[in-house]
């Protein structure tokens, strides 16, 4: 439909014909829509009994999760509106890592509140200074439901743990995992913080998931030049090169000009000389390992077996220059100017064969303290899934160690910030204290979530979750086995992160007052 101002009696068209557009209560309605059910779509998966999600793509592709920024990226959703949704997940996940169901489900719920405010007459103006102002209350609530506990290794575990339960973690137990994970963390703990990038996730199928180890060091993919090759070398000098080890290719389209046998023996001769000299610099050289990004021939590098180096050709890039980092080894670009100057060292290099593939183990490495959490499972569904968990929990007990502020989980803090910001909206003026008490409401949603994935009334222990921070100042909705109870999370280890409740609030909040801001919607053809 175009748009048609009238000038001087001339239609003046400011839009092209096919441009669409939406205006007023029509574009709020319609973005306010799409909000609520990109939310709501995730809803199921929130908390210890959540479930998990099968998704499809056009290609037969499955993946199968339980992770709210994994399902939101895989849905393929168009709607501008819901992808700022979509945005709330993936920005959650970047910042702290967790909590990505929450944040979006509770952006669902503004909208889903801001709705009613509307049909209510409330402008939305009204209703955005509301919100802010009720997420001002919210922080403030966080940082009143912090631990007092020093963030010990402890805590962290069952920070892990209720990051991660409710993940299909293949029948590994949360807590030998969450094991794994602070050790991982604590790795890589440094003055100021934590060196969250030093610690890797490599998947491998083929075993149990009780499998799954920390390896002090760094995996990449890749196999030995040579089946005669020592599977292992301990306290290995290392060569990172940029260097086909061949006969170059440029020199073999070179057209011999061939016309006795004595011509054609001695340019086998050069290659073959050629050929041994890479080999004989490298065995000469003393290292024990070599990377490199090129090709190795099959001469060079039978020699090379026989001299008990280990080689890897083709590397990657990154692979690379994960090794580089991992060993404090100088990349070379011309054998000739390789030196001992330029080696790496690792404790230990191995290589071992998984069925499917080789792997190269790097341990011990003498510039980095990268740790990489060695994920094993029965299927590749299995072992996406633990990586995600592992992932997740491994950010969150990056944040927790370094801000060292927790707070109850199980719905206890989202109970705790409502309450808190019902009290002051007591003492706020006008309609605006419409919206900053929706805002509670719609933190509800949390706690009422978790209750109807476990099967619970949501609105009786809503009313018993509500007495029980009245009369105790913590009271969450507690899966423990079997049993779901209102206790205080802390006796029980469910606590999250305060930086995941602290995200989870300011995204829901930037993206549910946006969208309510947007009353003109026009979209090009
Ligand atoms: P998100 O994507 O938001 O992290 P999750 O499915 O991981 O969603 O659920 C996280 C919520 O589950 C948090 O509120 C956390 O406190 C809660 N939770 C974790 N473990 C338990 C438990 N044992 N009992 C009750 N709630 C739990
Ligand atoms: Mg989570």
């Amino acid at each position: 439909m175009a748009q048609q101002r009238r000038m001087g009696g001339q239609p003046m068209f400011i839009l092209s014909e096919d441009s669409q557009r939406t205006q007023g209560r029509d574009a709020q309605s319609s973005n306010i829509m799409a909000g609520k059910a990109v939310a709501e779509s995730v809803r199921t998966t929130l908390g210890p009994r959540g479930m998990d999600k099968m998704l499809v793509d056009s290609g037969g592709e499955v993946v199968i999760t339980n992770d709210g920024a994994t399902i939101l990226d895989e849905m393929d959703i168009e709607h501008p509106a819901a992808q700022m949704i979509v945005e709330v997940a993936e920005s959650q996940e970047e910042e702290v890592g967790d909590g990505t169901t929450t944040a979006a489900v509770i952006a669902g719920n503004l909208l889903g509140e801001a709705e009613d405010l509307i049909e209510q007459d409330v402008h939305a103006t009204t209703i955005v200074e509301g919100y802010h102002e009720a997420a001002e209350i919210a922080l403030e609530a966080i940082d009143e439901q912090v631990s007092e506990s020093e963030v010990d290794d402890e805590i962290l575990k069952q920070v892990a743990e209720s990051s991660m339960t409710g993940k299909g973690t293949g029948g590994l137990t949360a807590e030998s995992l969450a094991e794994t994970v602070v050790e991982a963390v604590r790795h890589v703990e440094v003055d100021d913080g934590v060196e969250r990038e030093n610690v890797g996730v490599h998947t491998q199928i083929g075993a149990s998931s009780n499998a799954t180890e920390l390896v002090p060091g760094i995996i990449v993919d890749e196999e030995p030049a040579h089946d005669e090759m020592p599977a292992e070398v301990e306290d290995a000098s290392i060569a990172v090169l940029d260097v086909e080890l061949g006969v170059r290719t440029g020199e073999v389209d070179a057209e011999y000009a061939i016309d006795s046998i004595d011509q054609l023996n001695a340019a086998i001769d050069a290659e073959e000389s050629e050929v041994r000299g890479y080999a004989e610099t490298i065995a000469d050289s003393g290292v024990d390992v070599v990377f490199t990004t090129d090709d190795v021939d099959e001469r060079v590098a039978s020699f090379l077996a026989n001299e008990g180096v280990l080689v890897f050709e083709d590397l990657g890039d990154s692979d690379a220059r994960d090794i580089v980092s991992a060993t404090g080894a100088r990349r070379v670009g011309d054998l000739e100017d390789l030196e001992e100057a330029d080696f790496g060292h690792a404790e230990r290099i191995r290589s071992e064969n998984f069925g499917d593939g080789d792997l190269a183990f790097v341990e011990g490495g003498a510039a980095a303290e990268a740790v990489t959490v060695f994920v094993r499972g029965g299927t590749e569904h299995v072992v996406d899934e633990l990586e995600r968990a592992i992932t997740d929990a491994l950010d969150v007990v990056a944040t927790a160690l370094a801000s060292g502020e927790v707070v109850p989980g199980a719905g206890a803090t989202e109970i705790a910030i409502a309450d808190k910001i019902r009290e002051e909206a007591a003492g706020i003026e006008g309609r605006k204290q419409l919206a900053v008490n929706a805002f509670a409401d719609a933190l509800d949603v949390v706690p009422r979530t978790l209750a109807a994935n476990t099967g619970q009334d949501p609105i009786d222990s809503l009313v018993d979750l509500r007495a029980g921070h009245e009369s105790a100042g913590r009271a969450g909705l507690i899966t423990a086995g079997e049993e779901v109870t209102i206790d205080d999370p802390f006796e029980y280890g469910v606590i999250d992160p305060a930086d995941v409740k602290r995200e989870a609030i300011e995204s829901a909040t930037e993206a549910a007052t946006m969208i309510v801001r947007i009353d003109d919607v026009i979209a090009a053809e």
